[in-house]
């Protein structure tokens, strides 16, 4: 565990992802964890304003994912929630995204398990009414 913090509302979810930009580089592979409507996405949208990013962010629900190529960097938003097998991720070309200057960050991830990287960061989000609790954890470090 590295942290475990209360966001009260979405603007304190956007700026956490906006601190997370800001401490974790690429190469990454982020996993995020929670149900419909934790705000994994906008907890993204947070950190791709973080790096610099002024577009919209739409949600990969139907796309799988959805790139975004600046400053010399890619961030991959994956929404791997509409999978049915892991082994699809082969099909959509998933080493081209596994790239050194590649973010990665995914929600659904249990639905790649097995052909999915593992993760350098996990971040967990539990609904609690309109705020939330968000626990990172490096399972790489325990
Ligand atoms: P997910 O990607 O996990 O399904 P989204 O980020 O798309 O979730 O949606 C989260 C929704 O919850 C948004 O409509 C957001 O406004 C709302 N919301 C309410 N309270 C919070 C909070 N404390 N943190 C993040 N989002 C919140
Ligand atoms: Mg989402």
């Amino acid at each position: 565990m590295i942290e475990r913090k209360n966001i009260d509302n979405e603007n304190e979810m956007l700026a956490l992802g906006q601190n997370l930009a800001a401490h974790w580089h690429a190469p990454l592979m982020v996993y995020l964890l929670g149900d419909l409507g934790a705000g994994k996405t906008t907890l993204v949208r947070g950190w791709l304003r973080g790096l610099g990013y002024q577009g919209i962010v739409k949600s990969p629900t139907y796309t799988l994912v959805e790139s975004y190529h600046f400053a010399g960097q890619s961030i991959h938003h994956f929404d791997l929630y509409r999978l049915t097998d892991p082994e699809e991720l082969y099909y959509i070309g998933l080493e081209e995204y596994l790239q050194p200057q590649s973010i990665c960050l995914v929600e659904w991830p249990q639905q790649g398990k097995g052909v999915l990287p593992a993760a350098d960061i996990i971040i967990e989000i539990a609904i609690k009414g309109s705020a939330r609790e968000v626990m990172i954890s490096q399972p790489s470090v325990r």
